[in-house]
């Protein structure tokens, strides 16, 4: 769309902005975009709850174009949660309604007097009081603002009550997606921003439409035919795979296989809990499982969770009750909370309460593995941000200033709370941990399963050869999260037989195919230079001692232990392949080759 609209909320500003198509060429969107701006407009020093931080939500080139699950769109902003750099992805309908509505990007900026929230109609910025619904939870939230606004079929972002009372793990939530992970709905509540709806009617102006028509039928029954099990059981289906191989981290990651996954496995969800299936926009898979409890004491509670929040709210909480993952997954999307940061946090607590470091009172309940009421319970109190629930819901970067005794149980990197992927099961998925440029990533860091676990073309506990991976891996999602497309599908409809950049040619006349993973690169070295500018360098890069220290007691992984003499040596690798130097810091000479030597100046 060549535009990007800046919203000033201290001023109440509108500006249309143009973006130079040499940027495009070099950041693709998305993502990349993202990185670009924040590289140029967020300071070292920038408080992540001043006016003076940003959001930056952009789109792709391909979000929102006739293509299946077209639906992304980023957001890169400093972090409470971790103090860094963020990047975050998600899907719903707001990315595409952007670009309907003529802009790739939309920049906030600044603090509103008064709680608002803003209407973005076919190109023109509303500005609404959103004091009569302050501390809403997302979904009656994006409800009222529905109604305010006269447009049903608008979508809405909206940070929850746990983002307007301080939780620094806040989300925020897009039509029952979310931006999950860093807190980027905290940031959003810190603007006195509850929330941005938007509905466009424009078009996105193709290159050659009739032929990506054609693809786009052929690419539509690729994606619904080749994901089968994607349909059927969603991310949920690696909740066995996982524990099978002795990776499944639980109770905290003390072990990585966990006695109550029978009643939490995909199988067991699909017979007892689902109801249907739920697709983000124009996706045939449609991989979301909407699950509803029938009975017990959670009866009535219904949420969709992903294999991440099963994990991380299920196995690390010790929890089996599958009634209690979905009321907890529920209750962490109407608070609007990172449901992966909420159930690694409550299962450090646990581990802490059970070594005696927090007590009955201090928690206000005891808080033992296992105990799903009291897990669920939790997350009503860091919701509601009370009681020693508020203290939690700031994150682990937080609860080390205050109880710095509690350190060792802390599963994190750059405090950024770990996914539900144990890495003396399979190291490149460490090495993904810690290099990853938002803190503890199975995303952004790199998704190594496929590769290490199920492709059978590497030996999950080999050293060699994972730097090499990771970055592969990391550079090809740098890519795929600045086109706009969902990662699943992109590689369902045959993206990977027939290179992206012959779509991106029909759509913008530009065929970018043989630099993807160039553009990657690039995008991922920005990301490096923006975290190096903030403090971070190869000290920040290590994961918990639990990991490097304690071998796994029981299980197909049963006496490994990711040494820090191994981790140095695929770091090392790592920081070769990308051209850094042994402290982790680009060098000159690869920023060269990169295109990115202008850094510092403007490009
Ligand atoms: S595959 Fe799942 S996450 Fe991806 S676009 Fe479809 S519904 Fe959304």
């Amino acid at each position: 769309m060549g535009k990007v609209l800046r919203v000033n909320l201290t001023e109440g500003k509108v500006d249309v902005e143009e973006i130079s198509p040499r940027v495009y060429e070099q950041f693709l969107g998305g993502r990349g975009l993202a990185a670009f701006y924040y590289y140029n407009e967020i300071g070292a020093d920038t408080d992540p709850l001043s006016p003076e931080n940003k959001l930056f939500f952009f789109t792709g080139p391909l979000t929102g174009v006739r293509l299946p699950s077209t639906t992304k769109f980023n957001v890169a902003t400093k972090s409470p949660q971790t103090g860094l750099y963020l990047c975050s992805n998600s899907g719903g309908d707001f990315g595409p309604h952007l670009k309907f509505s003529g802009f790739d990007g939309l920049i906030i900026e600044g603090r509103a007097e008064r709680p608002i929230f803003l209407y973005i109609r076919d190109g023109q910025v509303e500005f609404h009081s959103a004091e009569a619904f302050w501390d809403e939870e997302t979904g009656p939230g994006t409800e009222i603002v529905k109604e305010i606004i006269g447009e049903k079929r608008a979508s809405v972002m909206i940070a929850g009550k746990g983002a307007v009372r301080g939780a620094d793990i806040a989300c925020i939530m897009v039509d029952g997606r979310s931006f999950g992970r860093g807190g980027a709905g905290r940031v959003m509540a810190s603007k006195n921003l509850k929330a941005v709806a938007v509905w466009g009617r424009g078009k996105i102006p193709l290159y050659r439409p009739e032929v990506l028509a054609e693809f786009s039928q052929e690419a539509m029954r690729k994606a619904r035919a080749s994901r089968p099990v994607h349909t059927r059981f969603g991310t949920a289906q690696y909740t066995g795979i996982l524990n099978e191989l002795g990776c499944y981290p639980s109770y905290n990651f003390r072990t990585s296989v966990f006695d109550g996954i029978e009643t939490i496995k995909a199988e067991y969800m699909e017979k007892h809990y689902k109801v249907k299936n739920k697709a983000c926009y124009y996706c045939p898979i449609g991989c979301a499982q909407v699950c509803e409890v029938k009975e017990g004491p959670f009866k009535g509670f219904r949420s969709d969770p992903e294999y991440e929040s099963i994990g991380t709210l299920g196995a690390q909480c010790g929890v089996a009750d599958f009634g209690a993952i979905i009321a907890a997954n529920n209750l962490c999307d109407e608070y609007g909370l990172d449901s992966m940061s909420a159930g690694t946090i409550i299962a450090y607590a646990m581990e802490c309460f059970e070594l005696g470091l927090f007590s009955k009172e201090l928690i206000g309940r005891e808080l033992r593995f296992g105990d799903g009421e009291a897990m669920v319970e939790m997350i009503r109190d860091m919701g509601e941000m009370r009681g020693f629930g508020a203290e939690l819901a700031r994150g682990f970067r937080y609860l080390a200033g205050k109880y710095p005794e509690t350190i060792p149980y802390m599963m994190h990197c750059k405090w950024m709370p770990f996914a539900a992927y144990e890495p003396r099961g399979f190291f490149g998925i460490g090495l993904s941990y810690g290099t990853s440029s938002r803190g503890a990533c199975h995303n952004v860091g790199g998704w190594t399963i496929r590769d290490e676990l199920l492709s059978g073309e590497y030996d999950r506990f080999a050293i060699k050869g994972k730097g090499v991976l990771v970055k592969r891996i990391q550079d090809t999602r740098a890519y795929v999260d600045s086109l706009g497309i969902c990662t699943v599908a992109r590689s369902a409809m045959g993206f990977n037989d027939r290179p992206s950049g012959n779509v991106l040619e029909l759509v913008t006349g530009v065929d970018l195919t043989p630099r993807l993973m160039e553009i990657g690169e690039r995008i991922y070295t920005l990301e490096r230079l923006i975290l190096v500018r903030e403090g971070v360098s190869r000290k920040d890069d290590y994961l918990p001692e639990r990991i490097m220290k304690e071998a796994l007691p029981e299980g197909p992984a049963q006496g490994k232990v990711l040494t820090k003499e191994m981790y140095d040596e695929m770091l090392d690798e790592y920081y070769a392949a990308r051209g850094w130097d042994k402290d982790g810091i680009p060098t000159c000479e690869r920023l060269q080759q990169l295109a990115l030597d202008w850094t510092g100046q403007t490009l």
